[in-house]
């Protein structure tokens, strides 16, 4: 006998995924669907979360698709409520939605600033006050993940906005961990390095041409490897999956260098 606590296997959880409808979110969604688990899933593009309620479901999960607009709080009303009378009350919450847009401070507008501002940093406040909101009413215990960026650790200059949004996020998170304490919720950081998806996809190709020779000059992108969005779920199901005694505050991720 080790004398360590055996892994409790995840219980039937009822799960809510932010930004869904494409890449890391999709992929959170069909991983916790494989766990058998109930999957509110949420994004603008309605067309898109029906393909991942599809995926969801063939994986072996309960899915539920609403729209959401995470930086509209009558939305996030919306969602939340809905998804908990259709799966019943929300013990896991992933902040997953998030854009950015390219370019240095002073040529972004005020509009693109306060977009990006409130998609990764205001919508998930508000959507994690919603449903700690519950869970502390209630008495149960939950996980919340805030998918970060290592930009957090790496500022990247031409990504200002949403540095400081996912800098934000992460200070969210530890404020959520110590309100929990002893309350069961746990409040886990899943901080990203470069993951294929639709991130940047809109994106003009002269711009990644321009800004990775310019975020090699400070040392940043030291390869061009990315990870699947899957490699970023499995993170994600471990942190939220793990026996509850212990709690993962804070993991990193990121692509392996090539062979040399
Ligand atoms: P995608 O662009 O594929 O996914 C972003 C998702 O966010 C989409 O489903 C989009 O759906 C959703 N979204 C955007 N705005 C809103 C909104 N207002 N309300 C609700 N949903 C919204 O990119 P990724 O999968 O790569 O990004 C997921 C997360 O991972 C982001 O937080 C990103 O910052 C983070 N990340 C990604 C990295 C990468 O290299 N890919 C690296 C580090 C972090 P819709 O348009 O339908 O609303």
């Amino acid at each position: 006998m080790s004398g360590l606590a055996e892994p409790e296997p995840p219980a039937r959880r009822a799960a809510i995924v932010t930004g869904a409808s494409s890449g890391i979110g999709r992929a959170i969604a069909e991983a916790f669907g494989a766990l058998g688990w109930g999957v509110a899933v949420g994004a603008r593009r309605e067309d898109a979360l029906r393909e991942t309620e599809r995926l969801v479901s063939a994986a072996g999960g309960t899915p539920f698709a609403h729209p959401l607009d995470v930086t509209d709080p009558a939305s996030v009303e919306a969602f939340v409520t809905a998804a908990s009378c259709a799966l019943g009350p929300v013990d896991v919450l992933v902040n997953n939605a998030g854009i950015a847009h390219p370019g240095p401070l002073h040529e972004l507008s005020d509009e693109d600033h306060r977009r990006i501002l409130d998609t990764n940093l205001l919508g998930p406040l508000l959507i994690t006050k919603r449903v700690v909101g519950a869970l502390r009413a209630a008495r149960r215990p939950g996980d919340v993940v805030f998918v970060s960026s290592d930009v957090v650790v790496h500022p990247r200059p031409h990504m200002g906005t949403y540095t400081v949004s996912k800098a934000g996020l992460e200070a969210l998170a530890s404020v959520l961990a110590m309100e929990c304490e002893g309350h069961r919720i746990r409040s886990t950081v899943v901080r990203v390095g470069p993951t294929l998806s639709a991130f940047g996809a809109g994106w003009d190709p002269q711009v990644f041409a321009e800004l990775f020779p310019y975020w090699q000059r400070f040392g940043i992108q030291r390869h061009f490897e990315v990870m699947q969005p899957g490699d970023v779920a499995r993170t994600v199901v471990a942190a939220v999956t793990a026996p509850s005694h212990m709690w993962v505050p804070l993991v990193e991720v990121q692509p392996q260098a090539p062979l040399t």
